[in-house]
């Protein structure tokens, strides 16, 4: 039997196509327990968790996908999916 192939998104890189606005968690940075091991933004992805100058890790809600990884590897648990208010 033939498999009928498709794709329903423009192919290019993740950084140049916005996620947010279609994302229903949104990955909440608590920088109370991080340790600032910089294992979140490794496994991102979307290449989306970028360290700031204090050094703690933030997402760019741009194109955050919120597929909750960050938070599930986070061995801290510094990162909540909290539901995106619509
Ligand atoms: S994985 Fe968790 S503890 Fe490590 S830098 Fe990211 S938020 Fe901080
Ligand atoms: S929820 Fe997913 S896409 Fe968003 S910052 Fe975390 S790992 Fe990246």
């Amino acid at each position: 039997m033939a498999l009928n192939v498709g794709c329903s998104a423009r192919p290019g890189k993740s950084r140049a196509n916005r996620t947010g606005s279609w994302r229903v968690f949104r990955p909440v940075f608590k920088h109370d327990k991080c340790t600032k091991c910089g294992i979140c933004s490794l496994v991102c992805p979307e290449g989306c968790i970028e360290q700031r100058e204090d050094e703690f890790f933030e997402a760019d809600y741009e194109f955050c996908k919120g597929c909750g990884l960050c938070s599930d590897e986070c061995p801290a648990e510094d990162i909540v999916m909290e539901q995106e208010e619509k």
